[in-house]
């Protein structure tokens, strides 16, 4: 097991953020992870990475417990998070450069991610002059330098044109032939297209965990989440 999420609560204050959550994800899985905005998806995910601790229940990534194995977690897992926070006047190269020296890699590595995420012709670029489909590109990049097992990444393709997104879409499809994926997602299109599992969440709590082919048997997934999180 991947990932494995048992009983997960988390609180804001007052406001119960995620609601006693369980599911897990088998290796080598690509699951979408959707809900509505405020469903507690970015939530889950900062928990599943570490950012965040659970005020409840028990998260294992790659066998390590979320709470007293952090740093075992952090090398599991590669993470995206929700608009992608970069260095944006660093050059793409001195970025990774910067991460695998982080994350103690070695620097040899970093040419092999830049043809993976194709980001060949544009790796002498500082970040700022890239679009948001390269940038997405460094991001990933960077959530791929140690490679983790485990990718964990938060509305990778929200923003993009048609044709970045399809590019994006075929490299998560790419990048989960060898890792277990879980991203969020609004566009159901893509989920259909790059999932073969689908997990949806509103207002904190599970309200799908399934596969496609299951989930769509008689409905589309677009009138099934419309149905679940109204
Ligand atoms: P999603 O990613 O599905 O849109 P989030 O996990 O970002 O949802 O947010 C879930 C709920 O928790 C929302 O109501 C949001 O406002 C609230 N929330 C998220 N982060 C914080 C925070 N740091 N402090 C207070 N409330 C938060
Ligand atoms: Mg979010």
């Amino acid at each position: 097991m991947s990932i494995e999420i048992k009983n997960v609560s988390k609180y804001y204050g007052n406001q119960k953020a995620l609601d006693s959550v369980s599911f897990s994800i088998n290796s080598g899985e690509i699951v979408g992870f959707l809900g509505p905005n405020g469903a507690g998806k970015s939530t889950m995910m900062k928990i599943i990475t570490t950012y965040i601790q659970q005020d409840d229940g028990e998260v294992i990534v790659n066998g390590f417990h979320t709470l007293t194995e952090g740093l075992s977690v952090k090398k599991s897992v590669g993470y995206l998070p929700e608009h992608n926070p970069l260095y944006v006047e660093m050059y793409i190269k001195e970025y990774l450069e910067f991460l695998a020296t982080i994350h103690n890699v070695s620097k040899n590595r970093i040419d092999n991610v830049i043809t993976l995420v194709g980001l060949t012709l544009e790796k002498h670029k500082k970040i700022k002059q890239l679009s948001k489909g390269y940038r997405q590109r460094v991001g990933l990049a960077g959530a791929l330098l140690h490679d983790p097992d485990v990718l964990v990444l938060d509305e990778p393709t929200t923003g993009l044109d048609p044709n970045q997104l399809i590019d994006i879409r075929n490299l998560i499809r790419e990048i989960g032939k060898t890792k277990t994926v879980l991203f969020s997602t609004h566009i159901m299109q893509e989920v259909e297209a790059v999932c073969n599992r689908v997990i949806i969440i509103n207002k904190g709590k599970l309200v799908a965990d399934n596969t496609i082919d299951e989930l769509t048997k008689e409905h589309s997934l677009t009138s099934i989440f419309t149905e679940l999180t109204k």
